[in-house]
């Protein structure tokens, strides 16, 4: 990879960050620690207003959103993790085999973390 390229994915990985980072915070507060987790907020309801169908409603939605802000979670920890790789230089590497990662790849998923034959 050309000095470009890996600015090109690093313009990708920092977008993917903060559009992540606005949808979950729609739903979620980041928590302090651990740093880079995600605790899905409950949503408000008044159990005057609300029947027993409804509540189960909510509880459904609520488990729903968690496994949301899970999936969404670990993206964004995927990406922090290829940002800091950027960082130190060993960026693209497969972190299986060491070699790697073809751009082709890279510019789909820039998280991408193993080669074709590792994943
Ligand atoms: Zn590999």
């Amino acid at each position: 990879m050309n000095k470009e390229q890996i600015e090109t994915l690093k313009k990708k990985l920092e977008e993917n960050k903060e559009s992540l980072q606005g949808t979950l915070q729609r739903f979620a507060k980041e928590s302090d620690k651990p740093k880079g987790d995600w605790k899905t907020v409950y949503p408000d309801f008044n159990p005057n207003e609300s029947g027993m169908e409804e509540e189960a409603d909510e509880v459904e939605e609520y488990s729903a959103l968690l496994k949301v802000e899970h999936a969404l979670e670990i993206k964004l920890k995927n990406i922090n993790r290829a940002l800091e790789k950027m960082k130190e230089g060993n960026y693209g590497l497969c972190e299986k085999c060491g070699e790697e990662i073809p751009y082709e790849k890279l510019s789909l998923v820039p998280e991408t973390k193993t080669c074709t034959n590792c994943a």
